[in-house]
């Protein structure tokens, strides 16, 4: 059946930065994959794509494409702040896990996200990228590769939440 997750983050104190930061349309969102049968799978997702990438278990079964897509991706950038909506459809089906025989959940029991930033640098005239994930310990200061500015600070876990069909 066809799912719906809702994910949500934000990132605060960019009024201290001048490096033009944004949110890039690729993020990473664990599944319970259907066809390895494995709960929590690291699952690419590019914003465009008609199909996401699930990157498949270290034993066995090999990356392979997946049933799910960004249906939609809103950013929003204030002065101090700037955050991010991700909309991601993706096909669920039960099982459970060929090792551990953990029943497969939407989402999985406990998701991990992580979301790509790109920035500029006025100072070294480059760009550069960045990323945030679940698993930081928080408040976490992303800083410029090239002049160690700052960029903005992670204060919360992105959210994750399951969508009833509605939009
Ligand atoms: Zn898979
Ligand atoms: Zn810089």
């Amino acid at each position: 059946m066809l799912r719906t997750a809702e994910i949500t983050a934000e990132l605060t104190g960019l009024e201290n930065t001048s490096h033009q930061l944004y949110w890039r349309s690729r993020l990473e969102f664990t599944l319970d994959c259907f066809i390895c049968e494995r709960t929590g799978r690291t699952t690419v997702f590019e914003r465009g794509a008609e199909q996401a990438q699930c990157s498949g278990s270290r034993s066995g079964f090999q990356s392979h494409r997946t049933a799910g897509r960004i249906a939609g991706f809103d950013t929003t950038t204030g002065r101090d702040r700037l955050a991010v909506r991700a909309l991601v459809d993706f096909w669920w089906a039960p099982f459970s896990d060929t090792r551990d025989d953990r029943k497969a959940a939407a989402p999985t029991s406990h998701p991990w996200v992580r979301l790509h930033l790109a920035y500029y640098c006025p100072e070294a005239k480059e760009s550069g990228t960045g990323s945030i994930q679940t698993n930081l310990v928080r408040p976490y200061h992303l800083r410029c590769k090239h002049c160690d500015g700052p960029l903005g600070v992670d204060r919360e876990t992105p959210a994750v939440r399951l969508l009833d069909g509605q939009r």
